[in-house]
């Protein structure tokens, strides 16, 4: 088979590696059996993540599944995807262990490569669009003559057709950052309750058709950047609105739950299932549901994880299909 194989008893030790194996690593099956040997082989910053995760399948049955970088016998490092799986007898007692890791090294530089394509697009889509949007708030503010009314709407028009792109663009350009390691911003002690309650009156603006309730304590002192969890609260909102009918309720809370911060905006829109939890915050993922059909790319979620990630927090979701969604994020309380 085109994989490299093994197979190793529950206790971890090899018991079999195919020739394949032998000629990428050009190691003999006994030195591949030596205690520690098979972990030189593997890149040292995927090291921990890969023992992390087989010591745990090792203790759990679970199926060992982990990407990481073996080093070629010319000293290259190529990237790998491993799966394992245990072989039960009809006790259901773990025989043994079947491996295998699949070469994926030319489909992650094809990923590099179209993150960044991402990147350079975003980048070159936002100087136009800066000066398209520029112009079309002078010609929303002209004086010298009055405009007809119908130009007035369809600069109005405009104005939200921009918006929503300029939106987009600072989205592809965020998840590009992200996958170079590069969105950066500076951290400060402020009160988040009142980014919340500027959030707040400003959601009301922007969707008169909904109904919005706040529960929003006085004082929550925190550290970030309240730029970027303002990004995160408008996207919970904006996803609320999206994925629930008009006329309905959106709460936001904020509120010191059991010693951390915790934001959270709940909807009564058509909720998710457990399965679905799961994936939403992945990259580019999106619930396909051919009744309710929604524009977006899948990127808000999980830009928003990472910036609460960054913030040492937590992000997270309660929701049941078809009874709303609330979702959350917490972060460390501070003195002050
Ligand atoms: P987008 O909304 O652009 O698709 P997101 O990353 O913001 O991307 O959301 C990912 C997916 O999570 C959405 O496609 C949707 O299926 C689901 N989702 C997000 N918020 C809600 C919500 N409030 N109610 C139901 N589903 C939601």
């Amino acid at each position: 088979i085109p994989q490299m194989t093994w197979t190793n008893l529950p206790d971890g030790e090899i018991t079999f590696c195919n020739q394949r194996w032998c000629d990428y690593t050009g190691l003999t099956f006994e030195e591949t059996k030596e205690k520690g040997r098979w972990q030189a082989i593997v890149h040292p910053d995927d090291l921990q993540q890969t023992i992390d995760l087989y010591q745990e399948s090792l203790k759990t049955g679970r199926v060992f599944e982990v990407e990481n970088r073996y080093k070629r016998a010319d000293g290259t490092y190529r990237w790998h995807l491993n799966r394992g799986i245990p072989l039960k007898n009809e006790l259901d007692e773990i025989l043994f262990w079947i491996g295998t890791a699949t070469d994926i090294e030319d489909q992650k530089q094809q990923m590099d490569k179209k993150d960044e394509f991402i990147g350079i697009a975003s980048h070159e889509l936002k100087t136009p669009l800066t000066s398209l949007k520029g112009y079309i708030q002078i010609m929303g503010v002209y004086k010298s003559e009055e405009l007809p009314p119908v130009i007035k709407q369809y600069i109005g028009k405009a104005n939200n057709a921009i918006n929503k792109l300029h939106n987009l663009v600072n989205d592809l350009l965020d998840v590009s950052k992200i996958q170079a390691g590069r969105l950066n911003y500076t951290m400060n002690n402020f009160n988040l309750a009142d980014m919340v309650n500027a959030a707040m009156e400003n959601v009301k603006q922007i969707y008169p058709g909904y109904h919005f309730i706040g529960e929003i304590a006085p004082k929550l002192m925190v550290n970030g950047n309240s730029e970027r969890l303002e990004q995160v609260l408008m996207n919970l909102v904006s996803n609320a609105v999206k994925y629930s009918k008009e006329n309905t309720v959106i709460t936001i809370r904020a509120y010191n739950h059991n010693e951390v911060i915790r934001v959270s905006v709940t909807d009564v829109g058509i909720g998710l299932s457990q399965e679905q939890m799961e994936k939403i915050f992945e990259r580019f993922y999106r619930v396909e549901d051919k009744q309710f059909l929604t524009s977006g790319l899948g990127m808000g979620l999980y830009i928003s994880s990472e910036i609460i990630n960054n913030h040492k927090g937590k992000i997270g979701v309660e929701s049941e299909l078809g009874n709303g969604s609330t979702f959350y994020f917490e972060l460390p309380v501070i003195a002050g």
